[in-house]
């Protein structure tokens, strides 16, 4: 056990750092490198950011709130018969695409910081 394992890690700080694409840690350097890509280590707190893996958590997550927010609105445009059927057809895809790219990332960084915060086993 290093001294850092005794430092307490708030998990909704954490969290919300990482929603922000902070490290989770310190607050004030970038998590990532690319879109969804984390630093290897922070370059403020130094923090090893690489052997953090998320997996598949921040796409279901993605999804469950991509979801949540666009069937009312699918149902919505199926039932409103003022609304012609092409615009469901491109409205919806191109909102969902745009969605999920704008929320993964934002996902990503609060798995992240959940799993740094908890000292979940990573690998
Ligand atoms: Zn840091």
């Amino acid at each position: 056990m290093t001294q850092s394992d005794n430092v307490k890690k708030p998990k909704r700080q954490s969290m919300w750092r990482g929603v922000k694409g902070q490290c989770p840690r310190c607050g004030e350097a970038k998590l990532f490198r690319a879109y969804l890509k984390p630093v290897a280590e922070c370059s403020y707190c130094g923090q090893d950011w690489e052997n953090i893996r998320a997996d598949d958590g921040p796409a279901w997550l993605t999804i469950l709130i991509v979801g949540h927010m666009v069937g009312p609105l699918i149902v919505y445009f199926v039932m409103n018969d003022a609304i012609p059927i092409w615009v469901t057809f491109v409205l919806i895809p191109v909102l969902v695409a745009g969605l999920s790219l704008l929320i993964l990332p934002r996902c990503k960084g609060a798995f992240m910081g959940l799993i740094w915060a908890t000292g979940a086993p990573t690998s």
